[in-house]
């Protein structure tokens, strides 16, 4: 069931938010991009409108160059413990993403999609009937691309 607000934080818990409503999409983001901010294998994230999105204590802001479109993303995170808590875009600046890994329940919102799984790390194994997106869901003019669903769990990257 999905709640009225969502609520989270940092690790330390100097930063905490709430979102009301039920995000846009909640998705895994293979590409290397996420998996340097997250230091892990990809990055699951929920996409809210900035609007819906109230947090309580102060973050810092990194800005990275994306190579594939060329805009900016903005890191918000934690100074006292490093969490990264949300993600803004420059492509985007009617969305916020919240990293789900900082909800207080992060199950309380299925994952939806996978991206850039032509970039995912040896041993990521992709789930059955998903939507599974080689690069982004969009091209950079906006035009849908057609996902892949597998009948069954399906390793992302066969090992060389
Ligand atoms: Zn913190
Ligand atoms: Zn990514």
């Amino acid at each position: 069931m999905i709640p009225d607000w969502f609520q989270g934080g940092c690790l330390c818990g100097a930063v905490r938010y709430r979102a009301r409503g039920r995000p846009l999409r909640t998705l895994v983001c293979h590409c290397r991009f996420c998996q340097k901010m997250t230091g892990s294998t990809g990055y699951a994230q929920s996409l809210f409108p900035v609007e819906a999105v109230a947090i309580e204590g102060s973050l810092q802001v990194y800005d990275h160059r994306s190579e594939n479109s060329g805009k900016a993303v903005h890191l918000h995170f934690c100074p006292r413990c490093g969490t990264t808590v949300t993600l803004m875009f420059e492509r985007w600046p009617e969305y916020r993403a919240l990293s789900r890994g900082t909800f207080d329940d992060p199950n309380q919102v299925e994952i939806g999609s996978h991206i850039w799984t032509e970039s995912a790390q040896s041993g990521v194994v992709l789930p059955a009937d998903t939507d599974c997106f080689r690069g982004a869901r969009a091209a950079l003019d906006g035009t849908p691309l057609e996902p892949a669903r597998y009948a069954g769990p399906t390793v992302a990257r066969p090992s060389p």
